[in-house]
């Protein structure tokens, strides 16, 4: 049974078909004009980016008070006639019969009608949401999570929760906030005076998870075709508009699988997951292209249609060497490519979303796939303009004893990932996956410049407020 609403939100209030008949609704005025007769509240809820004009005069009920004492920022409550507006962008307005001041503002409201800085708004992210930047942002990620969730339930993925708290380290490269419930004044010592960690709370060292992959792994070893979509933490400190210690990745792991298809599944999933955001949030999406990058509905349009570039590192190295561009980081095989070069070949090389493909041994993670030609993996990285690497991803070793070389060389402990190596013990196939950065994928899709701005409360070097 479908319960009764007393009040609709402005979004299902804007989309009647039709004005005439009673509108009731409830949210934060973002003005308020106060005329000598007549005063006018805009009225906003969060439900989508436009807000509905209040119009109330004398005869409403609570004008005195409710209405005429109503400013910026106040909570109010409002009955009234739903009639077509005469005014300029706006279909409806609601003729008020009465309204009700729910929640009144103190003075030193900080969000004013002017533009601030999205850096102010940092600073008071329990406000930030109700401004239109950050309100479409929180409805686009929203859109978007529910389109990624979409598609692989389509492609009958399973979604397996992996676990935050972990004792491994997924990408080997030690950038770990470690778990503890030790007293950090106190700690146990052993006879060698190092802490004593098996008096920790799990027994051993414990750390917050870097990525889901190698459970996913786990996995894709029984379910075919798994999926994780999950808070993964990094304790990185690197201050960029792209990095965050806290941040939601998406990694699909997929058995029976080669490179090929984990880039045919990138593209697929990339685009439909386009496609959904882009009917879903036609307004918010508008707003962006005209607020913050006037690239950004042609871009998603781009990604949607064309094709994705495909090249390997060796010749996306080439490319960059015989470009005559002067990088800040010099490009050599070998080294990893930097975000200018990672922007320069997609955004202005190819203009177009590229997937680069078999870098060098050296730059990354031991559990890659090793080519034939013993010097090259099988990665994948894919590419966007404005971002560089949203998506990261390999096929995966699954030969026993390729894997086990690549721990001898890279220095990793057998007995620590123990379980992982059974995977290639007991039925071991073919397969891989990668990680979406989330909030990347969030800042391509609304231009915004920093990834701060895109997650409702970011977490960065000196900062875990709010
Ligand atoms: P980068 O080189 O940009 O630091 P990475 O190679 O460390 O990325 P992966 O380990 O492959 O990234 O992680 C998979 C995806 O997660 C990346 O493609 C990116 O979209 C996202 N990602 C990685 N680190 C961060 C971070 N600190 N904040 C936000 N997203 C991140
Ligand atoms: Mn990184």
């Amino acid at each position: 049974m479908e319960s009764k609403k007393k009040y609709e939100s402005v979004r299902e209030v804007l989309a009647r078909p039709e004005a005439g008949g009673e509108a009731r609704l409830q949210g934060w005025v973002r003005t308020a004009r106060h005329g000598k007769e007549v005063s006018f509240l805009e009225l906003n809820d969060g439900s989508c980016l436009s807000g509905v004009q209040i119009v109330a005069g004398p005869e409403c009920e609570g004008f005195e008070h409710d209405v005429r004492e109503t400013g910026t920022g106040c909570a109010v409550q409002v009955t009234g006639d739903l009639v077509e507006s005469p005014g300029k962008g706006q279909r409806y307005e609601v003729h008020a019969r009465q309204v009700v001041q729910i929640g009144g503002v103190e003075e030193g409201y900080p969000l004013q009608k002017k533009r601030h800085s999205f850096e102010f708004l940092r600073t008071i992210a329990h406000l930030r949401p109700r401004t239109n930047t950050i309100g479409a942002v929180l409805r686009v990620r929203d859109s978007a999570s529910r389109a990624i969730h979409a598609f692989f339930h389509q492609e009958g993925f399973v979604q397996l929760h992996a676990p935050l708290i972990t004792s491994s380290d997924a990408e080997g490269a030690g950038q770990m906030f470690r778990v503890t419930s030790l007293d950090p004044g106190n700690v146990p010592r052993d006879e060698s005076g190092e802490t004593d960690w098996s008096q920790d709370f799990f027994g051993g060292p414990s750390f917050l998870s870097v990525s889901g992959q190698l459970e996913a792994e786990i996995g894709a070893m029984a379910l075919s075709r798994v999926y994780t979509f999950g808070p993964t933490f990094r304790a990185e400190n690197s201050n960029t508009a792209r990095h965050l210690a806290e941040f939601w990745m998406v990694e699909p792991e997929v058995a029976f699988c080669e490179l090929d298809d984990l880039a045919d599944l990138a593209q697929h999933f990339l685009r439909s997951v386009f496609t959904q955001v882009r009917e879903e949030c036609q307004e918010d999406l508008a707003f962006f292209d005209q607020r913050i990058d006037d690239t950004v509905l042609s871009t998603i349009d781009h990604v949607i249609e064309r094709p994705f570039e495909r090249i390997t590192y060796t010749q996306g190295v080439e490319i960059l060497q015989s470009s005559g561009r002067d990088f800040e980081f010099p490009v050599e095989w070998g080294s990893d490519l930097q975000s200018e070069h990672e922007r320069f070949l997609s955004e202005e090389y190819f203009q177009s979303p590229v997937v680069v493909t078999d870098y060098p041994k050296g730059i990354k993670a031991f559990y890659m796939y090793m080519n034939d030609d013993e010097r090259t993996v099988a990665a994948m990285d894919v590419l966007v303009p404005r971002i560089g690497e949203i998506i990261g991803g390999s096929q995966r070793e699954h030969r026993l004893d390729l894997l086990k070389q690549r721990f001898a060389d890279q220095g990793l402990s057998e007995e620590e990932y123990w379980w992982y190596l059974d995977l290639r013990r007991y039925g071991s196939v073919p397969h891989g996956g990668f990680g979406l950065g989330f909030e990347r994928l969030v800042q391509f899709m609304t231009g915004m410049a920093n990834i701060r701005d895109v997650i409702p409360f970011p977490r960065v070097p000196g900062s875990a407020d709010f």
